[in-house]
């Protein structure tokens, strides 16, 4: 049921995170960093727990960073959120669209329309919620939808469009004509958006711009996001999703039975971090950018093709000139070749549309910056 390819199997970080601690392969494969995030967020977490912040907090969190919340989309977005009706705060984005999506579809008459490739939990959520996946392919080298297709994709029995953006596993940024028209045909159908925001900071050529900012699109959508990706503190699952209060009630409805609460000490230091200057959120972005350009070259000097990601932690390479036929053998062969762990595309797709994607593959930046530069001299040995 929860795998796209019909097994219930360990996921394919998991699996490929295992694959790099027995080989002593880089990992790039899984998207996690491996440095901490800032000073002052991990402080003001020992901080918590020195004062005895560790019991149940509040079902929808903590008000201070309920506040915080409100105060980053307006500072970034110019968005009204009402910080004690249009919050709740999740066990990471990943309860947040698990809820979500458990709260909004009911049954094999919903559709979810999704984007592919897609993150992994998205099909295992519309399959937990007993829904219709409906997959808009997102093809090489730019990852941007065909508009014929989305259109064809939304219709009456359209619940949810699921969207990800910066795009988890391309990169993509969608157009803002993509942003424009999946709204429209959400207000068409009456379909409600839920949006995963995680790499919103993550963005390297422009500001990132919520469907939930777009005429129509604050009444119908639920944005999502996580303190894991903006803070480098992934195993802390801080998310939280904001949106009408009638839809945030709904989500908070199932979150209580999911989780109930979470992470009390994390939450005020969540807040510290969505209080930081300006220069810090330049700054991650920059050094990521400057990750990518580096991960980039190495990738293209030691013969793939590569398409250039506008945001996230992830740059998708074409392993076709390195003889590659199926990207998950050649992600298996991958740490004995060149030391090195990837991610096919392949994971991230339903089986009947894995040949579009048969010779694709993800790598992660989210490392230090030595560790790409080791990986990409590795990488050297392939060409
Ligand atoms: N989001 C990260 C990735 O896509 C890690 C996901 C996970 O381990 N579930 O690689």
């Amino acid at each position: 049921l929860l795998s796209p390819n019909g097994v219930a199997a360990p996921t394919i970080f998991a699996e490929m995170s295992d694959l790099a601690a027995r080989t002593g392969a880089i990992n790039l494969g899984q998207g996690f960093p491996d440095e901490d995030g800032p000073a002052e967020v991990l402080e003001a977490a020992r901080a918590a727990i020195a004062n005895g912040v560790n019991q149940y907090p509040p079902g929808r969190g903590i008000p201070s960073l309920r506040s915080a919340i409100s105060e980053h989309q307006r500072r970034f977005y110019g968005l009204t959120v009402d910080p004690d009706r249009d919050v709740v705060v999740t066990a990471g984005a990943t309860e947040a669209i698990a809820a979500a999506l458990l709260a909004l579809v009911d049954g094999p008459d919903d559709e979810v329309v999704v984007f592919e490739p897609y993150y992994d939990s998205y099909a295992a959520c519309v399959a937990l919620a007993g829904a219709r996946l409906v997959p808009v392919p997102l093809r090489w080298p730019d990852f941007q939808p065909d508009l014929e297709v989305l259109r064809a994709a939304v219709s009456d029995r359209t619940r949810v469009i699921l969207v990800n953006d910066p795009h988890n596993p391309t990169g993509a940024v969608f157009s803002a004509e993509v942003r424009a028209e999946i709204v429209r045909l959400a207000e068409r159908h009456d379909a409600l958006i839920v949006e995963d925001e995680v790499y919103e900071h993550l963005i390297f050529d422009e500001p990132h711009v919520p469907l939930a900012t777009l005429p129509g699109g604050w009444e119908r959508t639920l944005s999502i996001s996580s303190a894991g990706k903006t803070y480098s503190v992934t195993g802390w699952k801080i998310g939280w999703v904001s949106g009408p209060a009638a839809l945030v009630d709904a989500v908070l409805a199932v979150k209580q039975f999911l989780t109930y609460v979470n992470g009390s000490p994390f939450q005020p230091a969540v807040a510290t971090g969505l209080a930081l200057s300006d220069a810090f959120f330049t700054g991650i972005a920059a050094t990521l950018r400057h990750k990518r350009d580096v991960l980039g070259a190495g990738l293209r000097s030691a013969g793939f093709a590569v398409s250039q990601p506008r945001g996230s932690y992830f740059t998708v390479a074409d392993a076709t000139a390195l003889g590659a036929k199926d990207a998950a053998d050649f992600c298996r062969e991958l740490p004995a070749r060149a030391g090195v762990v990837a991610i096919p595309l392949t994971a991230f797709v339903t089986t009947a549309h894995r040949d579009a994607y048969a010779t694709l593959v993800r790598f992660a930046a989210c490392k230090r910056i030595e560790v790409i530069d080791e990986a990409a001299r590795r990488l050297q040995t392939l060409v």
